[in-house]
């Protein structure tokens, strides 16, 4: 294995480099690595640098974290919480260089080779051993065995012939440009999404008193982000991807129903917020309202598609995908990522005090008797002698002015998806063998890329592929539990750790049955056994919980854990065998835990396991006789772990799940 070379060290590079060394900390022995870094700052990259100065971030603090696994680990990193869950793209820049340095240090202790190095890469070769020379801008020239291109945002500029004109500034960023604008020049701004609220609130906050004027194709400015809620039918998110990756056929219209089911089912079938108002004041009013008021509950379920709409979009035929882009592309965008509530704010005020104009149009001509910018928009003529473009990313290839790229295309190492960016493998991100890509460019393939969630996950997988551990799925884990008070600790310590590794529980509650051999003892030990299994859980335990602050409480009950993280819970003594063996195989389950299973339901899930490949992996506790003390030989004495031993046995679980992980392979792909 040659060396490892991750071209770009903003958010995308920084967290595969990590995502190494935790696999290192693992005992995985790894090569040399070396990031290369345009810019003299190593982390930032474009959004979190002093480019973007003066804006917040646009996704909850809670999202940011760099480890797939981890998602809050920036909000325990920051120090500052006055700024709420948006703060500044600055403090995150400040984060991602920390993470930068912390991974050198840990590479150092590790005793692993890690260098960063201060230049562009302007060129990469294959070689004929498979291996790739990569040219720096400084003249130097870099082996690799693999490389992970992670060149992060390429700026869309979409209306090439006004690039001469000195008054037409071709991006937002740096902010720093807005300042050449006179404080009393009509503006222009070209879109409406999150891009061109951050042109407004740059303009503003350098005292920018003159008329702006946002123009897109749909003439509306984004929804506003509400507090982030529960969704209590997460599961059933998972479960649409596995049933379109099982039976692909009319994919987009299978989504688009069940996602409108579940936006009515969680707002009570009320589709008032999706109205069009007469005017996009209007429209943000409404929005700020539903916002603040906690009634946008149709968030959640859009919020909740993040880990698998990749998974969604890979089953939808091109001519889809398309269609998608085309048609709806524009109020998934409105609607899925919205304003931070202060960016809205400040957007309301601007419309508000009519400084800040939102209409719908395309063109815009600049007009040389006049020597201003003319757009033809729904409000009619618009002249603004200044115009910022502000759409976004671009990723078609072909409009990418980067020398790298279209050496990479030339040569065939980057293969262009049709539907934007670079081709590559879904599960290892190889757009040739050998060469992985991150971000933006592979927004074809996977459709929802930039995030920082979407990062982390994604590096996370790099990292498996450049080991070459083979790609972790999501599994479906049925969770077989009794009535008992230790099998429901193990729950609510297990179930949040298989989430943050990707799996989707489905807890299934079996009552121990009269007979069994669990209840087979004498009377004192059958009250005893009643009083621990039974008794400790519903009468002290539950209201304790229950009592608690969901927040700061490792444990939960399972009506706690069911709505805060959006589980299926069944209870199998209210159901016959063949509902229950219909739900396992219509919930597409792959591994089964027993934690305190009933003998009926092991037996049922024990026939699904036979019959669909998986596992099911008893930890049901079992009798012994004592053998020592004043207890008769004979006594049956239940041996009961205690919770410390128990809980340890999570760990062994999380093992055995990672080697199901390992092994499954999802067979739709
Ligand atoms: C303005 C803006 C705001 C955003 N806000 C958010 C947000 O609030 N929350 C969120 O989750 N996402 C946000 N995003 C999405 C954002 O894309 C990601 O969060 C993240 O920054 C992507 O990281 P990256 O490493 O892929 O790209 P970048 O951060 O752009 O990093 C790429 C790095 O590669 C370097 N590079 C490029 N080419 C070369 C080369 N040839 N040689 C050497 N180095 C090179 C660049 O200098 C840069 O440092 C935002 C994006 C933008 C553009």
């Amino acid at each position: 294995m040659g060396d490892i070379v991750i071209v770009g060290a903003g958010a995308s590079g920084i967290s595969v480099l990590l995502h190494l060394i935790e696999k290192a900390k693992n005992g995985k022995s790894l090569p040399p690595i070396t990031v290369i870094e345009k810019d003299t700052r190593f982390g930032p990259g474009l959004a979190y640098s002093s480019l973007c100065s003066g804006t917040i971030i646009n996704m909850h603090t809670d999202t940011m974290g760099l480890y797939f696994d981890d998602p809050k680990h920036f909000s325990r990193w920051r120090s500052e919480l006055e700024n709420g869950p948006f703060p500044s793209r600055d403090i995150y820049g400040e984060y991602l260089e920390d993470m930068s340095h912390q991974a050198l240090n840990a590479a150092q202790q590790l005793g692993m080779s890690v260098s960063f190095v201060h230049d562009e890469v302007t060129d990469i070769e294959r070689q004929n051993d498979q291996s790739f020379v990569l040219t720096l801008s400084s003249g130097g020239k870099c082996l690799a065995g693999q490389v992970v291109m992670a060149p992060g945002n390429f700026t869309s500029t979409t209306y090439t012939h006004l690039m001469n004109q000195p008054q037409f500034l071709a991006s937002p960023w740096p902010t720093e440009s807005l300042k050449s604008i006179p404080a009393d020049a009509p503006v222009l701004v070209i879109g409406s999404r999150l891009s061109a609220v951050d042109t407004a609130i740059a303009l503003a906050q350098n005292g920018h008193q003159g008329p702006i004027t946002f123009m897109s194709r749909s003439g509306r400015v984004p929804t506003v982000q509400g507090d982030p809620e529960p969704f209590p039918r997460r599961y059933a998110l998972h479960i649409l991807a596995r049933e379109i990756e099982a039976n692909p056929s009319d994919a987009l219209i299978k989504l688009m129903t069940c996602l409108m089911d579940e936006i009515d089912y969680i707002n009570n079938g009320d589709w008032s917020w999706f109205q069009k108002h007469a005017s996009p004041l209007q429209e943000l009013q409404a929005d700020m309202k539903a916002a603040r008021d906690g009634s946008a509950h149709w968030q959640t379920v859009l919020r909740h598609t993040a880990p698998v709409i990749e998974r969604y979009w890979s089953c939808l035929p091109v001519a889809s995908q398309k269609l998608f882009l085309d048609k709806f592309f524009s109020p998934w965008m409105r609607y899925r990522h919205g304003m931070p509530i202060q960016n809205a704010q400040k957007i309301l005020d601007l419309m508000e005090k009519s400084q800040l104009n939102v209409v719908a149009g395309e063109r815009v001509d600049w007009d040389t008797e006049k020597k201003v910018f003319v757009a033809t928009t729904s409000s009619g003529l618009i002249e603004a002698p200044y115009v910022v473009e502000a759409t976004g990313q671009e990723c078609h290839l072909d409009r990418i002015s980067s020398p790298l790229i279209r050496s990479l295309v030339t040569k065939g190492l980057f293969k262009p998806h049709p539907t934007g960016g670079v081709d590559v493998n879904f599960d290892t991100f190889e757009a040739a063998p050998g060469l992985y890509v991150m971000g933006t460019l592979t927004r074809g393939t996977h459709f929802y890329v930039s995030a920082i969630d979407r990062v982390a996950a994604h590096a996370a997988r790099i990292a498996d592929a450049l080991t070459q551990d083979p790609r972790a799925n999501s599994l479906h884990v049925a969770i077989l539990l009794g009535s008992d008070f230790l099998s429901h600790i193990i729950a609510s310590d297990l179930i949040p750790k298989l989430l943050s590794q990707g799996h989707m529980p489905f807890i299934f509650i079996c009552q121990e049955e009269q007979g069994s051999t669990t209840l087979r003892a004498s009377s004192l030990a059958r009250r005893e056994s009643h009083f621990f299994e039974v008794e400790l859980m519903r009468d002290h335990f539950q209201p304790f919980l229950q009592a608690q602050n969901l927040k700061d409480s490792r444990f939960m009950t399972i009506e706690q854990m069911k709505s805060t993280y959006g589980l299926f819970v069944q209870d199998i003594s209210s159901v016959d065998d063949k509902t229950f063996l219909n739900t396992l195989k219509h919930h597409f389950i792959d591994v089964g835990l027993s934690l305190r299973g009933s003998d009926r339901a092991r037996k049922i899930a024990g026939s699904h396991f036979s019959s669909e490949s998986g596992y099911l992996l008893n930890l049901k506790p079992t009798f012994r006789r004592a053998s020592h003390g004043r207890a008769s030989r004979k006594t049956p004495i239940r041996t009961r772990a205690s919770t410390c031993s128990k809980i340890r046995t999570i760990v062994k679980i999380m093992l055995v799940v990672k080697l199901c992980r390992r092994c499954y392979r999802l067979s739709s792909r």
